[in-house]
Formats: structure tokens, sequence, C-alpha cells
């Protein structure tokens, strides 16, 4: 949407196809009697100087600014997240406390002496936090998000996710010298009044007054690609197929579909194995009306027991007031699950049962008897699963993608990579550039390829978040 707003704003013929009904994708807001409903709460945080404007000026007085607040619920504590060792340390009992320190700086020490290696999700964590504090949340959190043991998952997502502690950060918290969040820590983050998908909604709008086509309901089944350049898109719109000729294409379908699209029913052995590899994790999330005025103050809350199906609560309302009727709140339980699996394929009822009596058991009374309707919510490619050598499939597959003269291949599905929306929208702004450069004809396989890698340089997304 980004990439056609930009093209639309300065005279380009644009047409938008998407599958859903409504436009957004993962960043969409579902409404229901009053009450709005992301598919798992987002809040908008960006470097680039150049998309706040475009936020701030899509938006006016419908962003708000707000101070974000995320705790893990552990063994009937609420302990601070991101993690500060301080807290974690000072919540669990003393024994714990003590083990998850010790843990801590004894592998300090063992890895400024004898340095290992790390490739996986379980490696790299212990290596800064320490065993202790890997067994008592990171591990079982990580294994219950993405349905994997932690051990094959690469260390990349754990480099770009996770916030890190510095040892002289962590003392000086000890002794009470450093107060308040961790420093890669942001805690204010910009969200609409009407919830993340109101930016979407905006920029549709403009879109389309600036002479650009959004046609929503409308899947598209396959690219017609003839010497190396696409020449038309193939969709399905109701029962209708349809064709759209077109002089280039920005796609943010999955990058095994493109793929797919592209090299039809014979690819060649080795990228069907990695279209095949590259998967991803989906999400459901059950969404509860509550008449309630609140439930906790937090943004955020992590469950990591494996015991409980969720792993995150949100409350929409504390991400904006009006996101539920005045006087009343509402939770959004987020899922990890498999496309098909019994998580993703159970009636409604038995998955709002199971819900209810875990939040019962994790502390919070009478969601029940205040619950005035629930409703779940499937996200089939929530997040791209970096197994162990994703990055030869990843690479394989825009290899293949970069032949096709015309197509540029972005987003977090389209080019396989675990980013926020800001990156996905600063490719999309990329993207429309280069095509605009170009009038169309993006010849560089490398310059296209490069907006799938915009923002990887390693360090620059360290966040604040586990997930998003
Ligand atoms: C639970 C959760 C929480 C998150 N929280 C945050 C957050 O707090 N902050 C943040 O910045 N980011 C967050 N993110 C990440 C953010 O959602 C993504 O980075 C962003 O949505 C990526 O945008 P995209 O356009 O690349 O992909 P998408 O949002 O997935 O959009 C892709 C679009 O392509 C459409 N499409 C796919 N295939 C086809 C097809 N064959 N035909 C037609 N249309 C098709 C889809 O319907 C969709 O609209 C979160 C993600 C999740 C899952």
């Amino acid at each position: 949407m980004t990439a056609a707003l930009t093209l639309a704003r300065v005279g380009a013929e644009v047409t938008v196809l998407e599958r859903e009904q409504r436009v957004g994708g993962l960043c969409g807001t579902q409404e229901r009697r009053g009450f709005r409903f992301d598919l798992g709460g987002h809040r908008f945080i960006s470097r680039s100087g150049e998309l706040q404007s475009m936020i701030r000026d899509l938006l006016g007085e419908d962003l708000l600014l707000r101070t974000r607040s995320s705790v893990v619920l552990n063994g009937g504590k609420q302990v601070r997240y991101p993690l500060e060792l301080d807290d974690v340390a000072r919540k669990v009992e003393l024994s714990r406390g003590a083990r998850v320190v010790a843990s801590y700086l004894k592998e300090q020490v063992r890895q400024r002496v004898l340095p290992e290696s790390e490739n996986s999700f379980e490696e790299w964590v212990t290596h800064r936090f320490g065993r202790e504090l890997y067994a008592t949340f990171f591990g079982p959190y990580t294994e219950k998000l993405w349905g994997i043991p932690p051990s094959q998952i690469s260390a990349d997502w754990a480099s770009q996710r996770i916030s890190l502690l510095s040892l002289s950060d962590v003392l000086l918290r000890l002794v009470g010298l450093r107060r308040g969040g961790s420093r890669s820590c942001a805690r204010r983050y910009l969200y609409p009044r009407l919830g993340i998908g109101q930016i979407f909604e905006r920029m549709a709008e403009e879109m389309v007054s600036h002479g650009g086509n959004l046609n929503i309901g409308a899947r598209v089944t396959g690219l017609d690609v003839h010497r190396c350049r696409v020449r038309s898109v193939r969709y399905q719109q109701g029962e209708r197929e349809m064709e759209i000729a077109c002089d280039a294409v920005v796609s943010t379908m999955a990058l095994p579909q493109v793929v797919r699209m592209i090299g039809g029913r014979t690819l060649p052995a080795p990228l069907e194995r990695s279209a095949r590899e590259l998967r991803f994790r989906g999400i459901r999330l059950c969404n509860v009306l509550l008449d309630l005025p609140e439930v906790s103050p937090h943004t955020w809350m992590y469950v990591s027991d494996p015991r409980y199906l969720m792993t995150r609560i949100q409350e929409p309302r504390q991400r904006s007031p009006f996101a539920a009727p005045p006087h009343q709140t509402s939770l959004m339980l987020e899922i990890p699950c498999d496309v098909g699996d019994a998580v993703w394929s159970a009636p409604e009822q038995a998955i709002y049962d199971r819900c209810m009596d875990d939040l019962s058991q994790l502390g919070f009374s009478g969601l029940r008897d205040a619950t005035l309707e629930h409703f779940s919510s499937f996200v089939e490619e929530g997040y791209p699963i970096y197994h162990l050598d994703y990055q030869r499939d990843r690479t394989r597959l825009l290899g293949f993608v970069g032949d096709t003269k015309n197509l540029i291949t972005c987003g977090r599905q389209g080019a396989f990579r675990y980013v926020f929306m800001d990156t996905a929208m600063e490719m999309g702004i990329a993207a429309a550039n280069a095509l605009l450069e170009r009038n169309g004809h993006t010849d560089s396989a490398h310059n296209r390829l490069s907006i799938a890698e915009l923002r990887s340089e390693r360090g620059l997304v360290e966040t604040h978040a586990l997930t998003a």
C-alpha cells in the first residue's frame, strides 16, 4: 500500500490486488460492535523521519502518542519486559534469582575465556543471559511461539529481536544507580485512534483519490512471465478469473508463492526444496469483548509457561482508549499454531473455554461472566520461521526472483524477513522509487534485491519486543 500510494502521488497508474476484504494485511484492524481488534496488537515506531512525517500527515489528530508497559507473567509474578536482570532477580524467589545472576556471570566469564560459536537461538541467548534465564523464560517461550526447539532456530532471530543487556548496565541497576527501561527500549510509540489499520485505510483513500485502483477480495493466482518480464497478473475475484496487463509488479506475497508462480509446476529440485523449507508460523487470535472497564494496565503480558495456550495477552484499550466503547474493554489472546493443526481447527467455543480457564489460573477472574461476545481471527503467515539454514534457502529463492526484471518482491513475507511495519513500508517506498527512476524497467537485479535487505544491518533493528 505504501508503494502504491507513493506511485499514485506522482501520477503513475496503479492497481492494488488484495486477497482480503480489507486493506492493511497483518496491520489490519477489525471492528465488532464498536470494539476494535488488530491482528495482534501493533505499535508504530520508526527511525525514518520521512516515514514518521508521512504517517503524521496522513492521520493528523488521529495519531496518538502512547507509552508501552509490558510484563511477563511468571509463576504468579509480573516481571517487566524487556527483561531487566535486577527486576527478574527481585521478582523470582531468592534462590532462583541468585541462580539467574550466578549463571549470567558464569556465562559472561566463560564466553570471554572460551568463546563458542553461536548458530542457534539457544546458543545465542544462553551466551548472553545465562542458562538459568534461558530455561526460565526464553527457551519455553520460544518453543511455544515457533513450535520447534530453539536449538533448531537460527541465532539471527534472537540477534535481531532481543534487546541486549550490557554487563555494566546490569551491575548499575543491581546497585540501584540506574533506573528506567533498558537503554535500547523505546517506551513511546505512535498508534492511530481507531487501530493500526487506520493508517492503511487512509493510505488507500488517498491512493484512490489520486486515481489508483483498489481491488479487494482479489487473490493473485499467477504471473505471466515472458522473456524475463511479468506481462500480466492473473487473479481471482469471487467466481471470476481475471487478468491485468502490467509494466511492473511490486509483490508482498510470500516468497515461496512468488517463486512457484514464476517457475510453474516444474521447479528445479533445489528451488523446490528451498520453497518447501521456508515456512510460516500461523496465529489464532481469540478476541473477547468484555463488559468491564479494565483488565490490567499493561499493553502486553507475555505468557511463557507452555501449560497455557496463549503467548501474549493484549488489551486493545491500552493502545487506544477508542478501541472499546466507554467503560468497556476487550482482550486479544495470541495463540501461535500451524495452519490446520488442532488449535487452528478447534471449534470457537473450545478455544474460548480453554483461554478462560488459562486466564483464571493466571489470576484473572470474572472474565467469563463479563464476556459479551468472542470470536477468533486467523493469520496464516504470522511469523517467517528462521530455521538454521533459512538464509541459504532465502538467498536461493530471491536469486531466482531476481531474474524477472520488472518484479520486486518485498515486505515481511515477500522478503522472508522478520521485519516490522516501518521496514515493510520503507521497502514499499524504495520499490516505488526504483520503478519511477527506471520508468518501470528495474534492470539491475542487485538494485531490486537490495530492497528485500533494507535495514538489515546487524544491530540496527535492535528493538524492544521479543516478538511482533
Ligand atoms: C502478531 C503480530 C504483531 C505485530 N506487531 C507489530 C508491531 O507492534 N509493530 C510493527 O511495526 N510491526 C508489527 N508486526 C509486523 C507487521 O505486521 C509486519 O511487519 C507488516 O504487516 C508487514 O507488512 P507487509 O505488507 O510486508 O505484509 P502483510 O501485512 O502480510 O501484507 C501482505 C499483503 O499481501 C496480501 N497478499 C498475500 N498474498 C496475496 C495474494 N496471493 N493475492 C493478493 N493479495 C495477497 C495479504 O493479504 C496482505 O494484505 C506484527 C506482526 C504480527 C504477526
